[in-house]
């Protein structure tokens, strides 16, 4: 008999993966965590029955929610991750010659359980990485320190959702005030294909920034499998990619990152609108 996980993401879709096995199951303060061992994709991790991160196709995900930004900024020196708290995300920064990277995820168990289940996933052992458990939105207004890239690598915005506060307009100001005056924001961001309106929404949230620009990639286990991110940059023009990588990546590459930022017409449209 197979055993089957299905995922609700939007009303009217569902995404099934065919489990081996579950290896995790648990429910933290915030969110409920699992790990299942799948046919596909190897190892899942689920938050709140949303799939966040698998080992087969992560690298997809965290190379070009980095990379993008990163190189934008030139020579960044001190990153903050906002979430990340799988460790992807700080993996794929500590690549680059940073001095600093400050991880601040509200939920200590997501990076113990990340920690145990994949290993791969996180450098936690680098001194550059400086870990901080909290509520991202609540440090945002605490710190006097200002960073070069601010990632945003959280679980979806979803209605009373502990990530929430991570996508308000008093949020977006104070990261564009912790910003330097070379900095860049990147975040993950829903599909405008199921969910046209959050690139409004976004772009007005993002309205200190002079440039703002929309990009996507391949995330199989996403819904609909191209996944959005959205940058936004306080000086360089963040859809050419300044400098080449001094390591190999996976999907990231010169010419990925230019073509990242060309959008289909029905996309490029509601960019448009949306800078109206
Ligand atoms: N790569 C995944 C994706 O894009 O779907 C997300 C990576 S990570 C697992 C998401 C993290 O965001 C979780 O560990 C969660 O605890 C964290 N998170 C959610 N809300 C947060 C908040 N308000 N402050 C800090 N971390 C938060």
């Amino acid at each position: 008999m197979s055993l089957w996980y299905a995922q609700d993401y939007l009303d009217h879709y569902q995404m099934s993966l065919e489990v081996k096995e579950s290896l995790f199951m648990g429910k933290s303060e915030f969110q409920e965590i699992m790990v299942i061992e799948t046919y596909l994709y190897g190892k899942a991790l689920l938050l709140d029955g949303i799939v966040q991160t698998t080992e087969k196709d992560e690298f997809m995900y965290h190379e070009m929610l980095v990379h993008p930004a990163m190189v934008t900024c030139l020579s960044p020196s001190k990153v903050l991750i906002v979430g990340g708290g799988d460790g992807g995300a700080s993996r794929e920064v500590l690549k680059h010659p940073v001095d600093k990277v400050v991880l601040v995820d509200i939920d200590q168990q997501v990076i113990e359980i990340c920690q145990k289940f994949f290993p791969q996933l996180g450098k936690w052992d680098d001194s550059r990485l400086e870990v901080i458990i909290g509520d991202a939105a609540t440090f945002l207004t605490t710190t006097q320190d200002t960073f070069d890239v601010i990632i945003m690598d959280s679980t979806d915005p979803l209605p009373a959702h502990v990530a929430e506060p991570l996508f308000t307009q008093d949020f977006f100001d104070l990261a564009y005030e912790r910003l330097t005056p070379g900095g860049v924001l990147v975040s993950q961001m829903e599909p405008p294909f199921f969910q046209p309106e959050r690139i409004a929404e976004l772009w007005k949230r993002l309205k200190n920034f002079p440039l703002v620009h929309l990009y996507w990639g391949l995330v199989p286990t996403y819904p609909g499998g191209v996944w959005n991110y959205v940058v936004a940059s306080k000086k360089n023009d963040p859809t050419l990619p300044r400098k080449k990588l001094p390591f190999t990546t996976r999907y990231y590459s010169d010419s990925i990152h230019r073509a990242a930022f060309v959008l289909p017409p029905f996309l490029q449209v509601l960019v448009e609108k949306a800078n109206r």
